[in-house]
């Protein structure tokens, strides 16, 4: 199965890529967190990119479209893939359909998480991610069971730089700006489905399953 994931930040992207993954086996491509490795390493793309998260802003789509390719082109996303966080323009878009194309394969799924922009507020503001393994939580709706402390590896769980207030403002407004548009670019697709993303999580992750199932 392949599938993206489109929505904007806070949506609850991140949160239904790890339980989709576990059902449908799918290897999880996020854009963002494969920025966040490189950065955290110190590598020559981490360098290149660090000042655009740091400011919210989308890293240009040539750094991004290559590096996506060269993911979803390893055997591990052989069977499938879950990509979250790209496309988020209208040319990564295009040039990401080109790709599909020559390689003759198809989506079975967009899946839009549509969330209304005061609610992404309080979710992003509350957002806590472990420092170790990127598991993410919320400080009231859905805190480790220690503070600070991530249930899965035991890890430091903190707030992104980015989720602070003012760059996160930002951000909504990139997503509004570049990334809505796509909702657009894939009404027509036949393979888009939208889900309202302020249910809870687990109802959430019932109507992208049972969406899913249908033949669309
Ligand atoms: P995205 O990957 O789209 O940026 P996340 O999955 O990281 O968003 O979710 C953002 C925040 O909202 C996290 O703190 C997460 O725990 C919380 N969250 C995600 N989905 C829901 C939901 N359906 N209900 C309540 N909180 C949620
Ligand atoms: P995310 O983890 O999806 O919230 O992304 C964090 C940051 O990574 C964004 O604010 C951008 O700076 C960068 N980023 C992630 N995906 C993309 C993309 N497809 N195109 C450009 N920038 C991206």
């Amino acid at each position: 199965m392949r599938i993206v994931l489109l929505g904007p930040p806070g949506a609850g992207k991140g949160t239904q890529a790890v339980s989709l993954m576990k059902e449908y086996d799918l290897v999880h491509v996020s854009t963002g967190d494969i920025f966040r490795y490189n950065i955290k390493n110190e590598t020559e793309l981490g360098k290149k990119v660090k000042s655009y998260l740091s400011a919210g802003k989308l890293v240009p789509d040539e750094l991004t479209i290559d590096l996506v390719w060269s993911k979803l082109d390893s055997d591990e996303c052989k069977e499938g893939f879950l990509l979250d966080g790209f496309p988020r323009t209208i040319s990564q878009a295009e040039a990401f359909d080109k790709g599909l194309h020559k390689r003759g394969i198809q989506l079975d799924g967009v899946i839009n998480i549509q969330v209304d922009k005061e609610l992404l507020l309080t979710r992003l503001e509350g957002r806590r991610v472990c420092k170790h393994c990127g598991a993410t939580y919320h400080c009231q709706n859905n805190p480790p069971k220690v503070e600070g402390v991530c249930d899965v590896c035991g890890g430091k769980v903190i707030q992104r730089e980015d989720d602070k207030r003012e760059t996160l403002l930002h951000r909504i407004e990139v997503y509004e700006q570049e990334t809505a548009p796509l909702v657009d670019y894939y009404k027509d697709s036949g393979y888009m489905i939208n889900v309202d993303g302020s249910k809870p999580i687990n109802e959430v992750f019932e109507t992208i399953k049972e969406s899913l199932k249908k033949d669309r």
